[in-house]
């Protein structure tokens, strides 16, 4: 049949929180009105988990994609800009270092500046070095609570990248708006029964409470961790990584802000699990990731208000989760997106890019109304990749610790993936990563956080030994000052905020 005789392929979004509208938009954005429809159902009543408040660099091609403009969706969301994570009390008390999403400059001499680091920090014949990460553009402007993002900036005072902050309700809200002006459908109503073909076992509609039918050919689900879809309809399996990521709770609290705007998100390591620290215009959002086999839920609450800047806005809620993701995202014509599909802590808040990269995913794969296997196949080999790649860089921030509490006596003693034990035998051998397909963090992400940690390698790379070490030495430093000043010129973030696109 020819495309212009087609019948158009109609796509069903179950559920409106951040993936839904995600998936929604990014389908009505890429195919054609005569060749796709796209129609979302949510249930107001039910509403959405409303936490995810941090995201990574790669949004900003969500962002470029659905033509979203910067200054108005940050003001739209309450937003503020995001630098990197803030890393306390993590490795040991005390410890502090800074992950900038790996951004440490240009390679010198092919070799990753860290080389040239671990070379300097191991010389005894020189005073002692500045940290890793005022060798980096993120942490010179994060430090000093100073960012704007279109600060002229030259060489490698630019090289850097940044993501968001923002309040999740106001980011669906928003993602709504913009995915209904590029023609998606909505209806409110909750979803009760799900229609299936007896003899294929394909969904052919969602019924709703409402009486009425949303038939279908693609049914994406984001019904969050109801996962009604993929796992209440179909049965697809969850694999349960709880035996390497323990925490399985969260308590969540906004505060009010309290001093002046810092460009990037803080977790602090708990003696059950972390805390984080999420700065938005007008308020902070807080939560305590933990372990609930460790710690009570009174004295996880008590921990986490103990830790707040601010007066707390709302009493603390509680949020349960099994960390890992069903066995297959995609079975039948039905693709898991977000919750529904998995969910890895949100230690480096790497959730939202999994909506992003589940959703180009499927722009790429799904050509028909009637899935090939082998598309499906590719599908799922590709996304549980991606999840293992995150839940091992994730793991890699737990189990180099020498903390001396439970969790974290634990932490170091599992029996670790083997992709992983192979990355962290080859850095403790030479400070290198090994990288394969699909890895959302690059090597400059990995060795911020292991020297970060304090997990040394035995040796740097003898490259790394070629220049003089006092030219290296210069080299660096001047490098060091040289991003302090630009990042000294930078404006205080409250103040960009403010000027640009500030919230009502
Ligand atoms: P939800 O927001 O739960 O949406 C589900 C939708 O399905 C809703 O619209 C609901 O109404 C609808 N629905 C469900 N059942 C029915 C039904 N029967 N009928 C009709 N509609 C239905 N991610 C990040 O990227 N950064 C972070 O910092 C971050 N922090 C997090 C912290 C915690 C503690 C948790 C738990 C998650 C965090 N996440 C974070 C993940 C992030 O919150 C989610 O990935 C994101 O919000 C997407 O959620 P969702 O759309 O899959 O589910």
């Amino acid at each position: 049949m020819d495309d212009a005789h087609r019948p158009a392929i109609r796509y069903v979004v179950a559920g409106g929180g951040t993936a839904g509208w995600i998936a929604a938009a990014v389908l009505a954005r890429f195919l054609a009105p005569s060749s796709a429809t796209v129609t979302l159902v949510e249930s107001e009543e039910i509403g959405i988990i409303g936490v995810g408040e941090a995201t990574v660099p790669l949004i900003a091609q969500l962002n470029a994609l659905l033509g979203i403009h910067e200054p108005d969706f940050v003001a739209a969301t309450n937003g503020t800009f995001k630098l990197g994570i803030e890393f306390v009390d993590w490795g040991s008390i005390g410890n502090r270092h800074f992950h900038g999403f790996g951004d440490f400059g240009e390679d010198i001499a092919g070799l990753p500046v860290h080389q040239y680091w671990l070379r300097l920090n191991g010389s005894t014949a020189a005073p002692p070095l500045a940290p890793l990460d005022e060798w980096a553009m993120p942490w010179a402007a994060a430090s000093r609570d100073r960012f704007a993002p279109n600060a002229a900036m030259k060489g490698e005072a630019a090289q850097f990248r940044y993501a968001y902050h923002f309040d999740a309700a106001l980011y669906a809200a928003y993602l709504r708006r913009v995915a209904e002006s590029a023609g998606v459908t909505r209806i409110e109503g909750r979803i009760h029964a799900v229609g299936r073909d007896g003899e294929s076992g394909l969904l052919t509609h969602l019924a709703l409470e409402t009486g009425q039918k949303v038939e279908g050919d693609i049914f994406i689900d984001c019904t969050g961790f109801a996962s009604l879809l993929l796992g209440k309809t179909l049965g697809v399996p969850f694999k349960d990584w709880s035996y390497w990521l323990p925490c399985d709770s969260a308590a969540a609290v906004p505060s009010t802000r309290a001093g002046r705007l810092t460009p990037f998100t803080r977790s602090t390591a708990k003696s059950a699990g972390w805390q984080w620290r999420i700065p938005l215009q007008s308020r902070t959002g807080n939560g305590h990731v933990f372990a609930s086999r460790f710690i009570s839920d009174d004295e996880a609450v008590a921990q986490l208000l103990d830790g707040i800047d601010g007066e707390p806005l709302a009493a603390p809620r509680i949020l349960r989760f099994t960390p890992g993701h069903r066995e297959r995202f995609w079975e039948g014509n039905v693709i898991g997106i977000g919750l529904a599909s998995g969910f890895l802590e949100p230690l480096e808040s790497t959730a939202i890019q999994l909506i992003q990269t589940g959703v180009a995913r499927i722009v790429e794969l799904l050509p028909d109304a009637r899935p090939e296997p082998a598309l499906i196949a590719e599908y799922n080999r590709q996304t549980t990749l991606e999840y293992e790649r995150i839940r091992d860089f994730i793991l890699a921030h737990y189990c180099r610790t020498r903390r001396d509490e439970p969790l974290w006596r634990e932490a170091a003693s599992l029996e670790l993936p083997e992709t992983l034990k192979h990355k962290l035998a080859c850095w403790d051998a030479s400070g290198r990563i090994p990288l394969y397909e699909l890895e959302s963090h690059q090597e400059p992400s990995w060795a911020s956080i292991l020297i970060g940690q304090e997990a040394w390698p035995k040796r740097y790379n003898p490259r790394a030994g070629v220049p003089p070490e006092e030219q290296l030495r210069t080299m660096l430093e001047q490098r060091r000052a040289r991003l302090a000043e630009a990042a000294e010129r930078m404006p205080a973030h409250d103040h960009f905020i403010s000027r640009t696109c500030a919230s009502d």
